[in-house]
């Protein structure tokens, strides 16, 4: 083998450490795989108080302790602390890095009184990105290339082109930024830009600027070296129009060349319906009325009186406008007329919490609602619902339509980014199909592509089939990993 080469991996989430979404999920599973591929990848997130030493054996690096590290007029401690990420596999090292004022609260980027973003989410991911830098520089390992991902981290890209452009330690380094989802970008007053410590000529349009604001994103954006999303449709849709681009959309064309577009791949450990613990019945494509039981179980849990021929629709989501809950709110009684029960699990905006509790009181025999985030309830979702309903606005990659593939539980989709380049349409292409497509955000094409997957659920034996075809599709994180590999070697070899 070539070389091994060495990776900072920069996150605001992983799990089991801490998670809001998909990013947690490909931030503990591409490192993963990197390593299993022989190289030095080692990730680095902020300590959250949820983050438990115990539970995770998380260690303190005593020569890392209370690194001064400056934020504007002030100069705040943070300690870095260690523990890794074990799978069967492979071992990756995780750096935490703590401030009690910054990430001693219960929730990553939200109050959860005020449902706003914490008011001083640009001193905690300035605060953080500028860490990341300091903890390589104490501990002396150089990073071959530094990934970034999402506006969290944006800032170091600037950082680096600049303040730390001279530090022996990062000469050679290259930096990756990846855009997981485009519409939160780290927006904050100008009056904030004297807190990232970069020199003034960096506030401009070629810089971080965004409307007389910063914009961290951007930076990211501006001074890394390659750009990627995790969806090659999504990579064409943020350089289209102010609705996949949020204002960006300009410096996505005009980085075009430098972007690319890899597919996410899923934890294919921890979402097997072969071996799944979450699960009420393991199940495989060769003995799939085992799956049954786990529409039995799932109905029990919401109340639900359990029938085999009426078409369960699962929901795992964020409750958020991106994810299409205005299209359900607007066909929901119509989709009561028909044949079928709905389940969801999510959290969010309370317009759509609202929503669905008060569908589930009006609905009582077909609705099922939770309202909070609970792993193995997603996990039964998954596995016992008969389709999978993610009618998305926009959506980078969407891991939840790969879970449902796996687990023979048909997606109905719009077709858009990542769930355009994974599911393909059964009405279309009855011998290839493995879902239902969409192709408008509006209620009508939606409802639509629902009655078609409940006709085509009638026909049991064409059903079956395109379970069974679904489930043994890969997306496994293999060959997006061997992308990202190439990527880096690729900018290494770059003056
Ligand atoms: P996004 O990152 O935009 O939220 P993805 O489909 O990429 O969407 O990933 C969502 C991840 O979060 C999936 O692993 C999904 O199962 C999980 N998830 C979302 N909401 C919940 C919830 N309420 N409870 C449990 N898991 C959830």
């Amino acid at each position: 083998m070539a070389k091994p080469l060495s990776i900072l991996f920069v996150t605001s989430e992983v799990i089991p450490f801490a998670k809001t979404g998909g990013l947690a999920d490909v931030s503990a599973a591409l490192p993963q795989v990197i390593r299993e591929l022989g190289h030095d990848i080692r990730i680095i997130i902020p300590k959250y108080a949820a983050v438990s030493d115990r539970k995770f054996k998380i260690h303190d690096i005593k020569r890392l302790t209370d690194m001064p590290i400056p934020l504007g007029d002030r100069v705040l401690l943070g300690s870095v602390k260690s523990s890794f990420l074990t799978s069967i596999k492979s071992k990756v090292q995780v750096y935490f890095i703590s401030n009690q004022e910054l990430y001693c609260r219960s929730d990553l980027y939200i109050d959860p009184k005020t449902k706003q973003a914490w008011p001083d989410n640009d001193d905690r991911f300035m605060f953080f990105s500028r860490g990341v830098l300091e903890t390589m520089l104490r501990l002396g390992w150089k990073p071959d290339i530094i990934h970034l991902n999402d506006w969290q981290t944006g800032l170091i890209a600037a950082l680096l082109k600049t303040e730390y452009a001279d530090e022996p330690l990062f000469k050679n380094t290259k930096v990756v930024f990846t855009v997981h989802n485009a519409a939160f970008q780290g927006v904050f007053p100008k009056e904030s830009f004297p807190k990232t410590g970069l020199p003034p000529k960096v506030f401009k349009t070629d810089g971080l600027e965004f409307h007389g604001d910063i914009n961290l994103m951007k930076a990211g954006l501006m001074y890394a070296d390659a750009i990627t999303t995790v969806s090659p449709t999504y990579a064409k849709e943020i350089r289209s129009g102010k609705e996949y681009g949020f204002g960006l959309e300009g410096v996505f064309k005009k980085k075009a060349r430098r972007t690319v577009g890899i597919l996410n791949g899923m934890d294919a450990q921890l979402w097997n319906p072969e071996v799944d613990t979450m699960i009420a019945q393991t199940y495989s494509a060769e003995k799939l009325d085992r799956k049954q039981e786990n529409k039995k179980a799932l109905c029990e849990r919401f109340h639900l009186p359990y029938d085999q021929t009426i078409p369960l629709i699962g929901v795992v989501s964020r409750l958020a406008e991106q994810k299409g809950f205005d299209l359900i709110e607007e066909k929901l009684d119509e989709l009561m007329k028909l044949d079928l029960q709905l389940v969801v699990l999510g959290s969010g905006e309370k317009r759509y919490e609202d929503l669905l509790t008060r569908a589930m009181k009006k609905y009582k025999k077909k609705v099922g609602v939770h309202i909070g985030f609970d792993e193995a309830l997603a996990h039964l979702i998954e596995a016992g619902a008969d389709m999978f309903l993610m009618p998305s606005k926009y959506e980078p990659c969407g891991l939840n339509q790969m879970y449902s593939l796996r687990y023979g539980t048909l997606p109905i989709v719009r077709s858009t980014g990542g769930l355009a380049d994974t599911v393909e349409d059964l009405t279309d292409r009855p011998k290839v199909g493995t879902g239902f497509v969409f192709e408008k955000y509006n209620g009508r094409q939606m409802f639509d592509a629902v009655k078609r997957a409940i006709a085509a659920f009638e026909d049991k034996n064409c059903w079956q089939s395109a379970m069974k075809r679904a489930m043994q599709k890969d997306f496994s994180w293999d060959a997006s990993a061997e992308k990202y590999i190439d990527l880096y070697k690729k900018i290494l070899k770059q003056k």
